[in-house]
């Protein structure tokens, strides 16, 4: 394999996905964007269609019933998945990471009955780690208690931003189990919470940049009492569930963003070649030799930057400082790169006519979830200083 391309096995199935990613999905993309009924109605086509095709849910596990494609493969399909900002929802990749947590720490109990309706598509999982009250960069401060009575978990708290979970079928609350324990990393437990469950309360959809509703959404949790066998993992190693899931899903996430600025780039490329002013295309303007430049610039160092990651991390070496660097530095990239599309199409770049606009929203969220830049920077550095030697160009 060389460091740009995947091998040829899987360089077919790129074809393949791209072909439906920017034949059927993009086009789909202005209706997909209205996020109303007959959004999702289209949506559900399409995902049918990606069955069809033998696209679906590629890189879930294949024991657990998906395509098995391996974490390395699908790194690059991710990519070509990202183009449209729908395309995970409709290939069946969104849950992925879900998949991989329950996979590795999920009893055999628990991967009978939640991978299967996720991989089908019959709803998707959610997450609450993050609180209105406490920081979400630090996430040994989270407050939501768990206790146990008996053989069950009463938990009580309040979570936000848990995406997704009007539509999911339970949602993975990190909760306080141990709260004596040190280090403060020990004290938190992942707990499997069906959204079905009496004191689990939705309160609102949160509006957010352009959305109103979103699908982010403010949780209650009161008295909820759940069976002492939904607990994830081990007591106390909530983190650990977490990493598991965070790690893969933040390379899944800079590839994804690749897709997304490789798009932005194409769009702004388009433009500069075909947009009058001053005498001249936009493409005969220094300035926008730099933006050009610069964008190619950042999109090919995070591409090197994020397949460097995905390739320790895939040969079981520490991957922590490579992917705290695409975490901060992709998105960045992402954010950039649209910004620069949307300045080279004036207007045009803030209406819905193009894509641009949503994907600039999206590459806002991506410099906050997953942890802000701030944080990535902060540990990653801390990692560098105590161990200089380990800098990944080494
Ligand atoms: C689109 C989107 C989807 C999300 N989905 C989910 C989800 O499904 N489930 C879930 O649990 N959460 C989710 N989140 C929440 C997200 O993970 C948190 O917002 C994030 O971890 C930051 O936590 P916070 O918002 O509490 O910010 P805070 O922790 O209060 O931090 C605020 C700001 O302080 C600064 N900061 C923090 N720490 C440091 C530091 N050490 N040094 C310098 N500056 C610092 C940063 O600028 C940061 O943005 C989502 C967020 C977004 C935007």
């Amino acid at each position: 394999m060389t460091v740009n391309h995947p091998e040829d096995a899987i360089a077919d199935l790129c074809a393949r996905m791209r072909a439906f990613i920017d034949d059927e999905v993009i086009p789909a993309e202005p209706v997909l964007a209205k996020e109303d009924a007959a959004a999702h109605e289209l949506l559900g086509q399409l995902r049918s269609r990606a069955k069809e095709l033998g696209l679906w849910a590629l890189g879930h596990p294949a024991d657990v019933g998906g395509g098995g494609v391996p974490f390395l493969d699908f790194v690059y399909l991710n990519e070509v998945i990202g183009r449209s900002e729908f395309g995970q929802l409709a290939v069946g990749s969104v849950s992925m990471q879900d998949t991989i947590m329950l996979h590795k720490h999920g009893t055999d109990e628990q991967k009978r009955r939640w991978i299967p309706p996720i991989l089908s598509g019959e709803f998707l999982p959610s997450v609450g780690l993050t609180e209105p009250d406490a920081a979400g960069s630090d996430p040994t401060l989270i407050e939501t208690r768990a206790e146990l009575d008996g053989d069950t978990w009463v938990i009580n708290g309040h979570k936000w931003f848990t995406t997704g979970v009007a539509h999911a079928g339970y949602c993975t609350v990190f909760a306080r189990t141990e709260p004596e324990s040190t280090p403060r990393h020990s004290r938190i437990s992942a707990i499997i919470v069906p959204t079905d469950t009496p004191g689990f309360e939705i309160v609102r959809s949160i509006p957010t940049m352009g959305h109103d509703p979103s699908d982010h959404y403010e949780v209650l949790l009161t008295d909820v009492r759940v069976p002492a066998a939904n607990l994830l993992g081990e007591r106390g190693k909530g983190f650990v569930v977490a990493q598991d899931r965070l790690g893969p899903g933040r390379i899944f996430h800079g590839m994804r963003w690749l897709g997304q600025a490789q798009r932005a780039y194409e769009l702004m490329c388009e433009r500069a070649n075909t947009r009058y002013v001053h005498g001249s295309l936009l493409a005969e303007k220094g300035e926008i030799h730099r933006y050009i430049a610069e964008s190619a610039a950042q999109i090919h160092a995070a591409r090197l930057m994020t397949l460097d990651a995905a390739r320790t991390m895939d040969s079981g070496a520490d991957a922590r400082i490579q992917i705290g660097l695409v975490k901060f530095w992709g998105a960045r990239m992402l954010h950039d790169v649209v910004d620069r599309a949307i300045q080279v199409h004036g207007a045009l770049g803030l209406t819905s006519d193009t894509p641009l606009e949503r994907m600039y929203r999206q590459a806002r969220y991506a410099r906050i979830y997953d942890g802000p830049d701030e944080v990535h920077r902060m540990s990653t550095a801390r990692r560098l200083l105590r161990d200089p030697g380990a800098a990944p160009w080494l």
